[in-house]
Parts: structure tokens; sequence; C-alpha cells
């Protein structure tokens, strides 16, 4: 999980097949890697944007310099992280599109799910139910429902090549970051499963490169997953321990920055094995049961 290895240009559009084009934003960071991928699906008369991503007038300028004479049929976010949604507002002023997609998030101002990262301002136009699908010329989108990074998360899935979106469900620069209380470990390992029952030819997330080998990325996901959980039941059984002490047991060599990710990908798990009745927790300090 080290930064990225060397700038990518930003603002341009790179068709990565037939059907898709990649614009990538200006917002590299250590959780977003390169920056966020937009993708602009279709090559006929109307398109579909995916993850328009931040609201930055540059990138928003690029996509539509991507999108050129066509009309955008829909812009669709798979959650609303604000890397990943607020730009969708902008752009729906701008072309008339509609805003189509995950659900947004109900938040509570004062609740434990008022997360700083989610977007406020994403409004759609229509949600998506599982199987339901948005189409155009040449082209039709699928929603996949895999709530676990965020609860109202999804992919997309293009039926005539066989690419699902995949958002920040599975990447192959690093594995998802859970935030609880949001995000959630157990739904997250069943959309894992859920994928890896799929026959997607090619996975496109919303950073770092497109992944040509879905299954097997995933199966690997989900035995990093169980290796972690079992880890934290053997630390637990050998002392009790908080969260953040279990970190350092845990992620050798990790970067500084990122051990508030690792402690809330340990919490997630704690709290899935407390859901499960193996673990018991007594102010900041988790035990087995
Ligand atoms: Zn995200």
């Amino acid at each position: 999980m080290e930064g990225p290895p060397k700038p990518w240009p930003t603002g341009l559009s790179e068709q990565v097949e037939p059907l898709v084009r990649r614009v990538l934003a200006p917002n590299p960071s250590p959780y977003t890697y390169t920056g966020t991928q937009t993708y602009v699906v279709g090559n006929g008369p109307d398109v579909a944007v995916i993850d328009p991503g931040p609201d930055d007038p540059a990138h928003i300028a690029a996509i539509e310099q991507a999108v050129g004479d066509a009309r955008i049929a829909a812009i669709m976010c798979t959650h609303t992280h604000r890397d990943h949604s607020p730009a969708a507002a902008p752009l729906a002023a701008k072309s008339g599109a509609p805003v189509v997609g995950c659900a947004p998030l109900v938040l509570d101002d004062s609740g434990p799910r008022a997360d700083a990262a989610f977007d406020r301002t994403y409004d759609p136009d229509r949600v998506l139910a599982e199987g339901e699908a948005m189409t155009g010329t040449g082209w039709t989108l699928r929603a996949v429902h895999t709530p676990g990074h965020t609860s109202n998360h999804l992919c997309f899935a293009l039926e005539e090549s066989g690419a699902l979106f995949t958002g920040d469900h599975v990447m192959g620069w690093s594995t998802s970051v859970i935030v609880p209380p949001d995000g959630d470990m157990a739904a997250y390992m069943g959309s894992l499963e859920k994928l890896a029952g799929r026959e997607d030819r090619v996975y496109y997330p919303a950073h770092g490169p497109a992944v040509d080998k879905p299954r097997q990325l995933v199966r690997g996901m989900i035995g990093h997953r169980r290796q972690r959980e079992n880890q934290i039941v053997r630390l637990i059984g050998e002392e009790p321990r908080s969260a953040a002490a279990l970190v350092p047991a845990m992620y050798e060599g990790l970067v500084p920055r990122l051990a508030g990710a690792a402690e809330m990908s340990v919490t997630a798990h704690l709290l899935d094995l407390e859901r499960r009745g193996m673990v018991a927790r007594s102010g900041e300090t988790w035990t087995m049961n």
C-alpha cells in the first residue's frame, strides 16, 4: 500500500476497450492511489458516465471532452464517498443527464454513520435495484449490489463485453477499506463471495489498473480476510487488547498514515466476530468469549 509509483496523466481520455474509456481525476492520495478513474461507456450517440469523481472543474471538463458530441444518458455512481459522486450534480446540471445508480445514504446528522467521507449532496433521480439495468446504444449496465465497503455500494456489469465496474469493492492495488459502522465486514465478505460466483471477464475498479484475472483476485481476497480474522482471534486469545494495539502486531511495515485505515479494518473484523459471539468487548479492550 505504498503511494503511486509514478504520476499518471490526468485529464486524458484513454480507450481501455472498444466500449470503455477512462479519465483519471487529479486526486491522488494514500486512499485513492493515482486518483479516481471515471469511466465513459458507449461509443455511439449516447454514453454512460460511471463514478464522475470529485467536484473538480478540470476533471469535469475532461469528462465532457471525453464524451464529446455524445449525449450522456446516465451518470452512474457506485457509492457516495467523496472521491466518487460529488461531480454528479454539476455534471447533471450541465448536461441534463439523470443521476442513476446507488442509493443515497440515509445519514443521521448526530449518529455514528455521519462520516466525513460521505457526499451529502448526492441526490439520485433513480436508484437501481439488484439486477436492474440502464441501457443505451450498444450497451447495457446492470446493477450488482455489493454492500460492505459502504452499505450502498453497487458494481455495474457491462453485458456486451463481460466487464464489471467494481468501484471500491474490489481493486487490484489494495484491499477495500471497511470503515464501521456503515462499512460492514460480513456484508463485504458476502459481496466478495457473490463476485466469486460470477463469470466476469475483467474488472475496472475506480482506483488502480484493470484486473484481468477477476476470480483469482477475489478468491485471494477472501483468503486474505480469513487470515486476518484468524490472526485477530489468535492475538486476542494470547492477550486481550484494543484494536489500536492489534494493528502493529498484524501489519508489519505499515505506512504510518495508513494506520487509521488498518485500525478501521481490524475494528470491522472485531465487530463481525462480536456479532457471531466469538469475542466480547469491555471499553476498548477485546477478549475471547
Ligand atoms: Zn469508497
